[in-house]
Parts: C-alpha cells; structure tokens; sequence
C-alpha cells in the first residue's frame, strides 16, 4: 500500500504563491491591499473598502496552496521550497519545470532573473542563479562526481510565437519537429559552464539582450516567455534539464478594443500558450496518455517537461496587491482541490 510519503513524492505538480510587497508608489497613494498571507499556505482575498472591480467577486475568499509566501520572504526562501526540491530531480535523469506566472509588475523577473530595478542590478539572488549555484554544489557530491556530468546553459524568449535565441544576438531559430516526436530549436546555443559565475555571465547577457533595442523594454519583455535551461550531460547524452520560466504578464487588458491591433494580436497569442500551458500541466498531474503541447510553441519547445516518468513542474504565482483575480487563474493550474 501507498504510505502518505509515496504520495507526497507522487505529487509531481506545485502550485505556490508569493505576494510582493507595495511600493513606494502604492504606499503613498494608499493603495487598497485586498491580499493576506495568515499562514504558510493560505491567501486571503478581503472585502475591499472601496469598490475595485476586479476583485468584488472574489472578496472574503480563502484558498489554499502548497506554499503561500508573503511579501517579508526572500527568494533564497521562495527558491527552499519551489525550485530547489526540483534540483534533485534532473540528477534523477528527469526533467524539471519551474513557472514564475503573473500580471505585469507583481515580481516575476524579480523572482527568476534576480533585481534589475535598481543601480545595482543583481542577478545572483534570483532563481535561475541560486539553482545553478546548488547544480554545482550538488556535482561535487560522491554519487553524481563518478557519473563525470557536463553542465550546460541556454537562454531564449519566445515573443508572438517565434524562438529568439538571447545568448546569440536575439538570432530567430526554428523549431522542428521529427519522426519521433523530439522537438529540436535549430541552432539554439548551448554553452557549456563550469561553475556559477560563468552562468551569471550569461544571464547577464540574455538580460541586456532582452531588453536592448526596445522603446519600452518592460513592455516588451512582459508580452514574452522568457526560457533559461540548465542541461546535464552524460558523454553527450542528455541526463536531465531544468526548465525555469519567467512568463509573458497574464493580464487581461491587451485583448480589448482599447488596444490597437498588434496589441490585440500580442495578448491573443499569450493567452493561447497560457491556456496551453494549463492543459499539459493538467494532463501531466492526471497521468493523461495525451499531452496537447502542439497548442502552443511554448508547450510545444517545452514538450520533454511534460512527457515521461520523471517530470515535475512548479508554479509559482506571483501576485500584487490588486491582482487577486489571478487567484482564480493560478487555481486553474491545481491539480487536486486545495480551495477551502
Ligand atoms: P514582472 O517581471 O512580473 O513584470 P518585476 O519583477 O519587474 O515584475 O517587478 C516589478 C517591480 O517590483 C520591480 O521594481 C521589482 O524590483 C519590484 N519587486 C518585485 N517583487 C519584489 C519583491 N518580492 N521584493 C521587492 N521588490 C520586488
Ligand atoms: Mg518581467
């Protein structure tokens, strides 16, 4: 019979939310807070003092996740408990998936990619850093140093539906599929690292290269899926990768007649691949036999993560003070029922 441990280690899909703390901005135009973190894996959505549409339907709501963070927690904390356990993983000969999910603003580069807001822009404490960091530490270990594993890196976007390569030039690549299911990005670079600063050299590079050239750089980089992999290799032989991803804004905005036409079209094919997405995490939680990841080039570039034994993937939500409508989205993502 299955012990409670078994089924926690069945449990191959978490859904975690971290709520960023207000701004300066916010704290002097007194912004409503409608969102509470009481406990570590409850959000609370209150009634709003004043009306504020988006969230009147879902005032005075509880819901429940795996983790919930609050605005006092670091990333080193929020990377203990999503990315971290999914290290394990790809030295498992799996592949592991880490989603940062959320309207525009509420800290998803801040999350993955480290901070960038400032002057001293640093890419160290983020997500993509801290697990290159214990990829590195977990090599030295007796067990995985005999398996003499390669570690490599790429990093590419994908805007509109078309692959970007972020460490060659913003080079536009291809993605092919072949007879046997295997989903290639044609002429993706991926570099070879030795240890942690030489990936935080190349997070550096994507960074600028995602951005560069932009009138508005935010705007652009958060109507795209940006993709960082760390790949483990065996005497060429791919031995497991981690996938983290900082996702295009889930807002709903773009795809109003407010907007103008490349707009719209922007959002349409973000939502497309968000609701892609949906599907395959749900199809790989459920055990489904088919996985629709041809409903998008992200799920599709994505498709190792969703198919096979060892996959496992994390959600991460992250959330602002007036994005509680997104409660209800990241729910869609669960695949047993944590709402209380
Ligand atoms: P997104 O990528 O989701 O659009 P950002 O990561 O760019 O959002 O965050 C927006 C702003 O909020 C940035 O200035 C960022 O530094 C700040 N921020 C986000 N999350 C946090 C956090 N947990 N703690 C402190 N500042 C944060
Ligand atoms: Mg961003």
């Amino acid at each position: 019979p299955l012990t409670t441990t078994d089924l926690i280690e069945e449990h191959r899909i978490c859904v975690c939310v971290r709520k960023r703390p207000l701004n300066k901005k916010e704290l002097t135009v007194k912004d409503l807070d409608v969102i509470t973190i009481p406990s570590k894996d409850v959000v609370m959505v209150h009634e709003p003092k004043q009306k504020v549409d988006l969230t009147r339907y879902l005032e005075n709501q509880t819901f429940r996740f795996d983790y919930a963070f609050d605005d006092s927690t670091t990333n080193e904390m929020v990377y203990r408990f999503t990315a971290r356990p999914l290290v394990e993983t790809i030295f498992d000969r799996g592949m592991a998936t880490c989603f940062a999910y959320g309207q525009t603003g509420s800290g998803k580069t801040h999350t993955m990619g480290g901070d960038f807001s400032g002057k001293n822009q640093d890419c160290s404490k983020g997500i993509y850093a801290l697990a290159a960091r214990d990829v590195f530490l977990m090599l030295k270990k007796p067990n995985y140093k005999k398996l003499d594993l390669q570690v490599y890196a790429t990093f590419f976007e994908i805007y509109s539906g078309k692959v970007f390569d972020l460490l060659n030039r913003k080079a536009k690549l291809r993605v092919l599929e072949d007879g046997k299911q295997q989903v290639q990005v044609v002429g993706l670079q991926e570099r070879e690292v030795k240890c942690t600063e030489d990936v935080l050299k190349l997070i550096e590079t994507g960074n600028s290269c995602r951005t560069s050239g932009q009138t508005s750089a935010n705007a652009h980089s958060s109507r795209s899926h940006a993709v960082f992999q760390i790949i483990l290799r065996r005497k060429g032989k791919m031995h497991g990768k981690f996938s983290l991803i900082d996702l295009a804004g889930n807002e709903r905005g773009a795809d109003t007649s407010s907007a103008d036409r490349q707009t719209r079209l922007e959002g349409a094919e973000i939502n497309k691949s968000l609701l892609a997405l949906k599907e395959c995490i749900r199809a790989l939680g459920r055990n489904k036999p088919h996985t629709p990841f041809r409903a998008s080039k992200l799920t599709q570039v994505l498709r190792d993560s969703f198919i096979g034994e060892n996959s496992r993937t994390c959600m991460l939500s992250t959330i602002a003070l007036k994005t509680s409508s997104q409660m209800l989205s990241i729910c869609e993502f669960r695949v047993k029922e944590l709402t209380v």
